[in-house]
């Protein structure tokens, strides 16, 4: 049997465990202090705890990271990390430093098994969900050599569907006092629209921001590009999107890659602007990343342009994401490792 790990547990759990071991809830709660707001794991270099708290603990749980197994930076500024995690699998995470912010986006499972047409993640299938002290991990050694001002789950696997492990994850991050302590309003979790999914999440509270991976206007379209369409149909979806709790100036985000001559179309874009007339909703268009083997081309750049104009006169706020890391296959849809 392996021993549970302190990172991915949430503070009053180490508060509970350092009762467990006979020791105050302080000492809970400066470990919390130490793994999540020093970024220390070494029990040895945990300083003001005493000596025979820190050996209980070693006979009880561990404190690990996953390791990073390869790091490849990008011509563009990107990073792309790649986990090796305990079991062999691999998973991997992408810096992404801009005009003063560094955006981390992290990945929540190993493959994904909504097989959406034009991701390549999504011809892996799902291998298995990560653990909140794998994607947590993510972010830890992340931060220990460029500290992230944003975070994304828009990396390999579907967060909605690790929901148990994802809503840990964000409670720890978000948590000012003994967790990460980022705003709410800096972290996006991207989902294909599991309806039931983003309604927990909204009951949830955490005030994270929503990201809507739609990609067409029309339930014909998007079943074709996305099989979870047919079990969430888009008048559903945009029900529970409608129903998400926001902020005064929040905003939901709406994903649309761009496909040559399937979703790109004047009048894709006029339909995409009637379904959104009735949210307060952000457009990101991502002209599609290529991969071998994909049936899918990226448009031409006036095309691209012509749909962003279309949504823009409709008063929508729409911006074109131009991936980052395209050339070291860390952009939208091209993450993929070797599983073992
Ligand atoms: N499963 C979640 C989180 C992944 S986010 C979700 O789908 O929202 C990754 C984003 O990149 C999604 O919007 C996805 O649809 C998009 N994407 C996938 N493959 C792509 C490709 N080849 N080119 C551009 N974007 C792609």
């Amino acid at each position: 049997m392996s021993l549970p790990n302190l990172v991915g547990m949430l503070p009053s759990e180490m508060e509970d465990l350092a009762v467990e071991l006979g020791a105050s809830r302080y000492r809970g709660r400066q470990l919390a202090t130490w793994i999540y707001r020093k970024g220390v794991v070494e029990l040895e270099a945990m300083t003001d705890l005493p000596k025979d708290f820190r050996s209980a603990l070693a006979e009880r749980v561990v404190v690990a990271l996953p390791e990073v197994e390869r790091e490849t930076p990008s011509q563009d500024g990107s990073r792309k990390l790649v986990f090796r995690l305990e079991d062999g699998a691999r998973v991997s995470s992408v810096v992404m430093p801009d005009d003063g912010r560094v955006t981390l986006c992290l990945s929540t499972q190993v493959g994904c098994g909504y097989a959406c047409a034009f991701c390549l993640t999504g011809t892996m299938g799902l291998v298995r969900n990560l653990t909140a002290a794998e994607i947590l991990g993510q972010v830890l050694r992340a931060n220990a050599v460029e500290h992230a001002t944003h975070l994304v789950f828009m990396g390999m696997g579907e967060p909605l569907a690790n929901y148990a492990e994802v809503v840990k994850t964000l409670k720890i991050l978000t948590d000012a006092k003994l967790g990460l302590g980022y705003s709410p309003r800096r972290i996006t979790v991207s989902t294909v629209g599991l309806v039931t999914g983003i309604e927990k999440l909204g009951r949830e509270n955490l005030k994270v921001n929503l990201a809507i991976s739609l990609h067409a206007a029309s339930d014909e379209v998007r079943s074709r590009l996305m099989p979870v369409n047919r079990a969430w149909s888009l008048e559903a979806l945009m029900a529970a999107v409608r129903r998400y709790p926001l902020a005064p100036r929040q905003r939901v985000f709406f994903e649309y890659v761009l496909l040559d001559g399937v979703n790109d179309a004047p009048e894709d874009a006029q339909r995409l602007a009637r379904l959104l007339r009735t949210v307060r909703a952000k457009v990101n268009l991502i002209p599609f990343n290529d991969w071998p083997a994909s049936e899918f081309r990226r448009p031409p750049l006036a095309r691209i342009l012509a749909f962003q104009s279309i949504l823009l006169d409709a008063g929508i706020t729409t911006t074109v994401r131009w991936s980052k890391g395209e050339d070291i296959g860390a952009a939208c849809g091209q993450l993929k490792e070797a599983v073992a």
